[in-house]
């Protein structure tokens, strides 16, 4: 199993971020130690001081594919979740600084809580679906996902033209603007449409 995730899939936070809006999907790999499932806690890690929150939805792939057509991606996922791909932002600077991998500030131990996955005829539309964060109970990230710059269906076939993607393997699908900073004690709560998904503690 492995986590695909998207950066910059939003205009407003490429913007936010001082980032160029991408031609292309940009994509980066994290592994399966980064999950943190069932609202466990985060551990802040020592070896960063400027942790952010990125809320994204996450398509769960139930098929194999490689090389898809944008018009079949559809196939290829049934459920949907909402995830945080943390970031440690002082490292992400200072790799982009050095024009290095990104890894070790986006894809270390616990980065990836994800929520319980929900049947995607249930929440219709892939491409008109409302999600949010909340950080201490206030509205911190808020979005749909037609603001995609680069609509679910286009990752799938972007990134399998690369990877053959697996049954299990999960899409994090780049997060909007209002990213921000957590400390320690901080609640996070994810919902998808009304229905809360994700409800945990930073330790
Ligand atoms: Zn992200």
């Amino acid at each position: 199993m492995k986590i695909i995730a998207i950066g910059r899939n939003y205009i407003n936070h490429a913007k936010e971020l001082n980032n160029p809006v991408p031609e292309e999907p940009i994509f980066f790999l994290m592994p399966d130690s980064a999950l943190l499932r069932n609202n466990q806690p985060f551990f802040y890690p020592d070896f960063s001081t400027d942790i952010h929150f990125e809320v994204e939805i996450v398509i769960k792939i139930n098929r194999l594919g490689k090389n898809v057509a944008p018009k079949f991606a559809y196939r290829y996922y049934n459920e949907i979740g909402i995830g945080i791909d943390f970031t440690a932002r002082d490292l992400q600077e200072e790799c982009k600084e050095k024009g290095l991998p990104w890894e070790k500030a986006k894809s270390f131990d616990g980065a990836a809580p994800i929520s319980e996955f929900k049947p995607l005829e249930k929440l219709g539309d892939i491409n008109n679906i409302n999600f949010r964060l909340e950080l201490n109970g206030k509205v911190v990230q808020k979005a749909n996902t037609s603001q995609m710059i680069f609509p679910v269906d286009e990752l799938i076939a972007h990134v399998s033209k690369y990877m053959t993607m697996k049954i299990g393997d999960y899409l994090f699908t780049g997060t909007p603007s209002g990213v921000g900073a957590v400390k320690i004690g901080d609640r996070l709560t994810a919902y998808i449409e009304n229905e809360k998904l994700l409800d945990f503690f930073i330790k």
